[in-house]
């Protein structure tokens, strides 16, 4: 057996913080083979069960092997709807990698040695997009029902292809000009090319799914109208789109921004174009962002590009209070803005925004921190050491430290439980919410998580829907 990892092929970095390209460029056949035949084939594979979905990996990893490509794509698709999106931002070496038993045992996350699942994934589902594989629709079809979906994240997607693929009509409700959700308008084009997200949307419009773009379920319409309408059910993938600040002095200068604000603007709106596109950006000199998630990297990736395309030299420095061990950001990810050039500070809590005469942000007084025991997320917990102020220059911040879930459904549906953060409570084997017909799924429901979880509860969803719609029409017309 072959031990060596096989590297993934990569975009030069020199050349990558000039542009949105895609960096990682992934396997070609001969690689995926290679890679696939690395694998152990375990009598009984770990890395299957901390799969959210519940991937057949090793079936499709001895497929890709054999160079049966298409087979291994239709297995990954029996369970999993975006494989080529999943092969690009699933946090693998936290999920599926970090139980391969190549990984060292408790291990902090998959050691390098673990089979590149997501990277042969990733390439199984290229290879069905390149050859427009389809998968048949299931024999028991319930046409006459139409479900309305609200938000057209990963959540509402994945629970509008489970509907679509059994008959039923879906009508995907999405607040903002263009469908995807974070998969659109957070995560940048250098880790997902936006032609594989419009291919699987597409996809589901071919399957006869209707997206309603710019309408804002609770403004528009409530819940009760939709089901006047004709919907049978309706599934709420509303995700967590409203940011947390820090509540701290100065945060309101100019030049502040959140990074969904920031990264909505570049990667929504275009901001990276303009004037060509009417939405400007501030570009500073010297750029902090603070966080430590997914999030924080995408930021600092994108404003340091921003930076080089704009002539500045780049100087980007993300702040964490904890240490590198304690992010929850992907490795890769972390590995690929280190290279770039991103810079930085570990154990760092910020104090106060310090504004210049005109009222921008021109400093960041920040204090020195040590970890404690672990807290209530298991990480270990950051304490301030008293004295340790200190001030570092600051021309714009991007403020990534969470998200939280947006209320504008909930305050006008009072009949609509939700917990003390505001996420919807639902039955979690059904996903059912307090109200009798409507599920929820994704980061409006246990907040921010992960692709692949969102999908998982929004398939779980779909089942139940498509349970409830299966039985006697008596039943159904109580709804
Ligand atoms: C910058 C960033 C990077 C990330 N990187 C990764 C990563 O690499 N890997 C990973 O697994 N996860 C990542 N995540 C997390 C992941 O994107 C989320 O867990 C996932 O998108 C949640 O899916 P969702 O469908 O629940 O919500 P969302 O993707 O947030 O989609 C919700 C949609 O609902 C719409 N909406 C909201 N309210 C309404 C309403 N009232 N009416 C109509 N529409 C509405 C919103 O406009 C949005 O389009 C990242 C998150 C961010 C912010």
């Amino acid at each position: 057996m072959r031990k060596e990892p096989v590297k993934i092929r990569e975009y030069e970095i020199s050349r990558r913080i000039t542009d949105f390209q895609e960096v990682v460029l992934g396997y070609n056949e001969k690689e995926a083979r290679l890679e696939a035949k690395r694998c152990l084939q375990c009598p009984n594979p770990a890395c299957q069960l901390s799969c959210p979905i519940g991937v057949s990996i090793k079936e499709f990893i001895s497929q890709i092997a054999k160079g049966d490509f298409k087979e291994a794509y239709f297995t990954i698709r029996q369970k999993n709807d975006f494989p080529s999106i999943c092969g690009r931002v699933c946090p693998a070496e936290y999920q599926c990698r970090k139980t391969c038993v190549l990984t060292k045992k408790d291990a902090l996350f998959a050691s390098e040695e673990a089979i590149n699942i997501h990277f042969l994934e990733r390439f199984a589902g290229d290879y069905g997009l390149k050859n427009n594989l389809k998968i048949p629709l299931k024999d028991k079809q319930l046409v006459r029902f139409k479900v309305a979906v609200v938000g057209s994240g990963p959540a509402g997607l994945a629970c509008a292809g489970e509907l679509a693929r059994q008959g039923i009509g879906v009508d995907i409700f999405e607040s903002l000009h263009k469908p995807g959700g974070v998969l659109k308008y957070g995560i940048p084009p250098f880790r997902l090319p936006r032609d594989i997200l419009d291919y699987e949307i597409n996809y589901l419009k071919e399957l006869g799914v209707q997206i309603i773009p710019n309408f804002i379920v609770g403004r528009l319409k409530r819940l009760d109208e939709l089901f006047k309408e004709g919907h049978s059910s309706i599934f709420l993938g509303m995700g967590a789109g409203v940011p947390s600040f820090l509540g701290i002095e100065g945060e309101n200068l100019c030049n502040v921004y959140s990074a969904n604000e920031f990264l909505t603007r570049v990667n929504l709106m275009s901001a990276d174009k303009f004037p060509y596109f009417h939405t400007p950006i501030n570009i500073g000199k010297q750029i902090l962002v603070i966080g430590g998630g997914n999030t924080a990297i995408d930021a600092s990736r994108v404003a340091l590009r921003l930076q080089v395309i704009n002539g500045f030299n780049p100087d980007v420095t993300i702040l964490y209070r904890r240490t590198e061990n304690e992010m929850p950001a992907r490795r890769l990810e972390i590995n690929h803005a280190r290279e770039e050039g991103v810079k930085f500070e570990f154990l760092v809590q910020p104090a106060e925004f310090v504004a210049d005469e005109a009222g921008r942000v021109q400093k960041l007084t920040c204090l020195r921190c040590c970890l404690a025991e672990p807290d209530e997320s298991k990480r270990r917990r950051p304490v301030i050491i008293e004295g340790s102020s200190f001030q570092v220059g600051c021309s714009l911040a991007i403020i990534a430290v969470g998200l939280g879930a947006n209320s504008v459904l909930t305050n006008v549906t009072p009949d609509l439980k939700t917990d003390k953060y505001r996420d919807i409570i639902v039955n979690p084997q059904t996903m059912e919410t307090s109200i009798k017909g409507v599920f929820a799924g994704g980061d409006i429901v246990g907040g921010e998580g992960t692709v692949i979880e969102a999908m998982s509860m929004a398939k779980k969803a779909a089942s139940s829907i498509i349970e409830r719609l299966s039985l006697p029409a008596s039943y159904n017309s109580q709804l």
